[in-house]
């Protein structure tokens, strides 16, 4: 199998759950958490340029966004001890850990303005699926577990994820920022080159 079928496969069947459930947050939860825990099962399949670490911030590469952004998948690269400020997504989100691990934290807000109460930390590791809902409170802040290597997750949005107008929290007095955050890079994988395959074929 070459290395980008089981991303290809993935987006195929993602796309698929969403034409067919994309109205129904409890399903694409439930269905894409499976489909994106069998993604994350396997660590052979991520292209390199997508596993690069920055020096200082963690980074966030677009592997795939839905041509009507129905939904997004990246590729989460977190060098030691970075972490991401308290955020929201404004979306449903799922969280699948490819390699080391991740620390995750829960914030919940109780009223605008007023600090947020934080949750009890937990660690994903790899072959984990977490999941976020607005409607449950998507409040959290998210760090590399490990202190001397890098981790990476797959996360998987219900909406063009870079472009989405979100916030940042300061937790302690619960003042909330508008938040964009883009990409790490202009490019996403080839994932359409399947001249080997056919070639083979025709050589057999
Ligand atoms: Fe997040």
């Amino acid at each position: 199998m070459a290395p980008l079928d089981r991303l290809r496969r993935f987006i195929a069947e993602f796309t698929t759950l969403t034409t067919l459930h994309g109205n129904d947050e409890p399903a694409m939860l439930e269905r894409g958490a499976a489909l994106l825990g069998a993604l994350v099962a396997h660590d052979d399949w991520l292209p390199e340029e997508a596993t690069r670490p920055d020096p200082v911030y963690y980074r966030q590469y677009l592997l795939h966004c839905d041509p009507l952004e129905r939904y997004s998948v990246v590729s989460f690269v977190w060098g030691p001890g970075q972490r991401t400020p308290v955020h929201d997504h404004c979306t449903w989100g799922l969280v699948g850990v490819l390699r080391g691990a991740e620390r995750c934290r829960r914030f919940v807000c109780a009223a605008p303005g007023q600090p947020l109460a934080p949750g009890d930390a937990y660690e994903l590791l790899p072959g984990a699926v977490d999941r976020l809902s607005p409607a449950e409170g998507d409040i959290h802040e998210v760090s590399n577990a490990l202190a001397d290597r890098v981790s990476i997750s797959i996360h998987v949005y219900g909406a063009n994820i870079g472009a989405v107008s979100r916030h940042v929290y300061d937790p302690l007095t619960g003042e909330e920022k508008p938040f964009v955050s883009g990409y790490s890079s202009a490019q996403v994988p080839n994932l359409w080159d399947r001249s080997a395959e056919v070639r083979a074929a025709l050589a057999g």
